[in-house]
């Protein structure tokens, strides 16, 4: 029981890094994806959540950045990485 959970969730967690991966941007949930949110006076103002882009990054690929940010951070930068990776 305990072996397939841990399967389950494992399966569950690669499906979701796998979709992270493919597809990393969402629609707005707040404004579904039309980028405009209602006011009381009738009018339309763009969406604070997204700032009108219409689409929101998804929360494990924010969680991916984060880390990469981190690892970056606490890693010693050397001449040898730079001509490793040319920008
Ligand atoms: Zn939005």
């Amino acid at each position: 029981m305990l072996l397939a959970s841990t399967a389950l969730i494992l399966a569950t967690l690669a499906g979701y890094a796998a979709l992270c991966t493919v597809s990393p941007f969402a629609v707005c949930r707040t404004c579904s994806g039309t980028g405009l949110r209602n006011t009381r006076r009738r009018s339309m103002k763009l969406c604070r959540r997204c700032k009108g882009r219409r689409y929101r990054l998804r929360t494990g690929r924010r969680l991916f950045h984060t880390g990469q940010h981190i690892h970056q951070a606490g890693t010693r930068h050397t001449a040898d990485r730079d001509q490793e990776f040319p920008a």
